[in-house]
C-alpha cells in the first residue's frame, strides 16, 4: 500500500460493513488532489446478518453484494453528489442502494427491504433519486 493511501485506509478499518472511496492525494501534504474516485473498496461481513432493517424479511449474501455494488456504481460513475453525511432513509445514495436490494431480493424470493433506519418514503424507493444505471 502506497503512503497516500494509509490515511483513508485506516480510517476504513473500524467499519465492518461498507464502501469507500479512494482519491488521488499529494504524496507531501496529503490533501486530496482533484475529488475524483480512483477506485472504490467495499468491506464485507456477511456472517454478520441481521440489525432492525432485517426483521421479517431476511437478508442474503447477494441482497448484501448488491447493496454495497450499488454504492460502488455510484462512485465510479461520479453520482455521490447527493450522498448525505448521516446514512439514514432520506439519504438517496442509500435509497438507490435499498431499491437495487430489492430488485435482488425479487431473484431471491424475499420480501422488499422498506427501511434505511427509519422508513423510506415508498415513493422515492420505487423510484429513487439520481437513479443512474448502466444503458
Ligand atoms: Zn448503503
Amino acid at each position: 500500500m502506497s503512503q497516500s493511501e494509509t490515511a483513508f485506509y485506516w480510517a476504513f478499518q473500524v467499519v465492518k460493513l461498507g464502501t469507500a472511496r479512494g482519491m488521488k492525494r499529494d504524496p507531501k501534504t496529503k490533501e486530496i488532489v482533484d475529488g475524483k474516485t480512483l477506485y472504490t473498496r467495499t468491506q464485507f461481513d456477511l456472517d454478520d446478518k441481521g440489525g432492525d432493517d432485517f426483521k421479517g424479511i431476511g437478508e442474503t449474501d447477494m441482497t448484501t453484494v448488491v447493496h454495497e455494488t450499488r454504492h460502488q456504481y455510484d462512485h465510479d460513475i461520479d453520482n455521490m453528489g447527493d450522498n448525505s453525511e448521516d446514512n439514514n432513509q432520506n439519504d438517496p445514495a442509500e435509497i438507490r442502494a435499498v431499491h437495487l436490494e430489492n430488485k435482488a431480493r425479487d431473484i431471491e424470493g424475499l420480501k422488499h427491504r422498506t427501511k434505511y433506519g427509519g422508513k423510506i418514503d415508498p415513493k422515492k424507493l420505487q423510484n429513487p433519486p439520481n437513479n443512474k444505471m448502466p444503458e
